[in-house]
């Protein structure tokens, strides 16, 4: 069986009574259907830090750029004490070999962004950063990172998971014997999945890789790393996805009779017009690629970046 991947993850989400008032927010995606995939590593700064269950609640003040975290009612100001816990603790995270992380949104701890920071009277704006969320995403600048609250929007959602098994990807290939060839097939495989992302970052990894041989291999391959999750990082749309899917029709000038080009062209623009979701055209694509066994075009991850089961390219 394949390892896991391995998400951090704000304990609280996985439906562990750890809040301050010793509630929870169990989150059944994350649970039920995303945890089928990958192990968790659950993080709750305000536990482990040692403010115990239940505990006065927390909230950010001060100046958003660097907030305080304080006490709500007592206000007691705790940021030191959180601040040289979570640099211990990202630490040790570097060696979970996290492929991603999901915080608790809102949360003056874990939330990733539009954390409520208070002004000294008392006015909140939606403008901070967790205080365990913003060392760890420093420790960790390209990995994935995202929250629970905006994974339920299905377009965000594709993003992250595809991120998340992309960099899985890259994990197993990194933990290869390296060389300039494993990292070619690696890229082969995934062209037209970075294109779909990024036509600029796609073409700055093409040129990446062809002068690979002027790089030392620990170079080319950091390198690599940055762009790709850089490159996934950046949102498809319809557009960039229907240029992706013409680009692929290219593939069947011999085998298409005119009026099969000329059916999967209008679901290629009936798509592009966001008249149906993506995973109608890439059926019959995928159906044409089978078909006639084209060999660079069965290989690519574009087709299959992630489990069917989790139907995240049916949204619209
Ligand atoms: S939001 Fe973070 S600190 Fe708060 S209970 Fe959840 S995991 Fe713990």
């Amino acid at each position: 069986m394949q390892p896991k991947i391995r998400l951090g993850i704000s304990t609280c989400l996985l439906g562990e009574p750890v809040r301050f008032d010793g509630g929870h927010k169990l989150d059944h995606f994350l649970t039920d259907t995303l945890g089928q995939y990958v192990e968790y590593v659950p993080v709750c700064p305000e536990v482990e830090c040692g403010f115990g269950i239940p505990r006065e609640s927390f909230r950010l003040v001060g100046n958003p750029e660097n907030p305080r975290l304080v006490t709500t009612r007592t206000h007691v100001d705790h940021t030191d004490r959180m601040v040289q816990w979570a640099r211990k603790r990202v630490q040790e995270l570097e060696k979970e070999e996290l492929c991603g992380y999901i915080f608790k949104s809102g949360s003056p701890s874990s939330g990733m962004e539009r954390v409520k920071v208070y002004d000294r009277n008392g006015v909140p704006g939606k403008v901070g950063v967790g205080i365990f969320a913003r060392i760890f995403m420093e420790s960790f600048p390209l990995l994935p990172a995202e929250e629970e609250g905006r994974l339920h929007d299905p377009k965000l959602r594709e993003n992250f998971i595809e991120r998340i098994f992309a960099l899985k990807r890259w994990r197993e290939t990194i933990s290869l014997t390296r060389s300039l060839g494993v990292l070619v097939e690696f890229h082969t495989k995934h062209k037209l999945l970075i294109l779909s992302h990024s036509p600029e970052i796609y073409r700055a990894m093409g040129k990446l890789v062809a002068e690979g041989k002027k790089f030392s291999l620990q170079t080319l391959y950091e390198k690599y790393e940055g762009l790709l999750m850089q490159a996934l990082r950046m949102r498809t749309t319809a557009k960039k996805n229907a240029n992706v899917l013409q680009h692929m029709l290219g593939y069947f000038k011999e085998q298409l009779s005119p009026a099969e080009k000329q059916e999967m062209l209008e679901i290629i623009n009936q798509y592009r017009q966001e008249l149906f979701p993506l995973i109608v055209p890439l059926t019959l694509m995928n159906h044409y690629v089978r078909k006639y066994n084209q060999p660079y075009l069965k290989e690519q991850l574009y087709l299959n970046p992630h489990p069917l089961e989790l139907q995240l390219r049916n949204h619209g």
